[in-house]
């Protein structure tokens, strides 16, 4: 295919191995619903949605209205005791979808600056209620927590804590919940609530009294969709009020209806205390994240500062920004308007049936899924991840974007896929994994 010319000097690729990168990105210039298209105009389906960001399709005209509205009315507003009627109307908007009592809510541009504004907010309440000691945080083995520097600290994908050990903070792992009995398992697996346990053991060794909290997310989304075993969130819960430990769900992913409810936390009935979000909170469209929290949690800190200072010295230039607020508000209504949360409920099964119509294909080795998230784990190759790069440049080759994460892609189109759409993309699917040697 012929390459559009451009300089590829200047820019600094992200996640990209921008030295060793021989030929042009693969690019997209154009989306529309559950399409993309090429500079070169060739059709790309999305079977990421985007970053699994652009939840209603790609090209919603109610978003690009209301931030031009919201652009020409107010394009910025600052803080320090000032902010804007929108940012509000949000919060309100958003205490509306959430678990009861999670209803105080912080405003940041990323996943990342949300989970690091969690782990602030986290060490804050501890300090106001009297046990300043509880600064050491407990993740899990593969999981993703952004890449600031507490989201990198949190990192149970090891690759993207190597490189800064030295600045990272004081994490303790627990493991990670798939074992080889769970492969081709759709849904939740029966077995594995114990490895919860995992989090006592931890609280043993170390002083339960010196945790700040636990940080999960409730479908590992970026190591490829791993669904929890039946029971293991609710033993996290439990263990975690043993210990006065924070729970925090990193929903980033798994948030506005990507498992069938607005969030997984009342998909799989288990109330964290925080909760982060990003992504499909405006769509990808503009970048926007926040931190739900318990009423009491701000309470306590709020209550805890008597000088004349924020009681949180935290936050961003960017929190909250109007523009970012109405592309949110907008989206929540498409979300509401077009019932896609139920929608991505009710076509949950469709979408299951066909990732695992993949099940005995030769680059197949196992399939997970819940709700509108799967992950499809290549055979493995010779060099770790070489083959899932390869298979996503074929995919892309052959008109399909999907993810890939190691030898595992994430599956997770758009909640406004249709059978038709789907059944493109599983044909892409199995023209390139069916083949045999890659
Ligand atoms: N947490 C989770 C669970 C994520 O999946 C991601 C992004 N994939 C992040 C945090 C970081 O979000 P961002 O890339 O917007 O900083």
């Amino acid at each position: 295919m012929n390459q559009i010319p451009i300089n590829m000097k200047n820019h600094w690729m992200p996640f990209t191995n921008n030295k060793m990168f021989q030929k042009q990105p693969q690019m997209f210039q154009k989306a529309e619903g559950v399409r993309y298209w090429t500079p070169e105009g060739q059709e790309i389906l999305d079977g990421s949605s985007g970053l699994f960001t652009c939840a209603a399709g790609h090209g919603r005209k109610e978003i690009a209205e209301a931030v031009y509205k919201q652009l020409m009315e107010l394009d910025y507003s600052p803080h320090f005791q000032r902010a804007a009627p929108i940012s509000f109307e949000l919060a309100e908007a958003l205490s509306d979808l959430l678990p009861e009592g999670l209803d105080r809510i912080f405003f940041g541009s990323s996943g990342s600056e949300a989970v690091d504004s969690a782990m602030k907010i986290c060490l804050a309440y501890h300090k106001a209620k009297g046990e300043p000691q509880r600064t050491r945080f407990v993740s899990r083995s593969w999981g993703y927590h952004g890449v600031n520097l507490g989201g990198t600290s949190l990192a149970g994908m090891v690759g993207n804590r190597r490189d800064f050990s030295g600045v990272t903070c004081d994490v303790v792992h627990m493991r990670h919940t798939w074992n080889e009995d769970q492969r081709f398992t759709k849904g939740q697996p029966q077995d594995g609530a114990d490895l919860a346990d995992d989090l006592e053991e931890i609280c043993q060794t170390y002083g339960g009294e010196t945790i700040a909290a636990v940080f999960v997310e409730p479908i590992a989304g970026s190591i490829g969709t791993i669904v929890p075993p039946v029971g293991y969130l609710q033993r996290l819960r439990e263990l975690a009020d043993k210990y006065g430990i924070l729970l925090v769900f990193d929903e980033v992913i798994t948030g506005f209806g990507r498992t069938g409810s607005a969030f997984a936390a009342q998909e799989f009935g288990v109330i964290p205390d925080v909760m982060t979000m990003a992504k499909a909170l405006t769509n990808g469209a503009i970048p926007m994240s926040a931190v739900a929290v318990k009423t009491e949690i701000q309470a306590a800190v709020i209550d805890s500062i008597t000088a004349d200072r924020p009681e949180l010295m935290h936050g961003y230039t960017y929190s909250a920004h109007p523009v970012a607020c109405a592309a949110a508000l907008a989206t929540l209504g498409i979300y509401k308007n077009d019932g896609l949360f139920e929608k991505a409920a009710s076509f949950s099964p469709t979408f299951l049936d066909a990732v695992f119509s993949l099940r005995n294909l030769p680059q197949v080795s196992d399939l997970r899924g819940y709700g509108m998230m799967a992950g499809i784990q290549l055979t493995p190759g010779e060099t770790p991840g070489a083959k899932g790069s390869a298979v996503q440049r074929k995919l892309f080759d052959e008109g399909l974007h999907v993810k890939a994460t190691g030898d595992a892609l994430i599956f997770a189109p758009a909640l406004v896929t249709e059978e038709e759409d789907l059944s493109g993309m599983i044909d892409v699917l199995q023209k390139v994994l069916g083949q045999a040697d890659l």
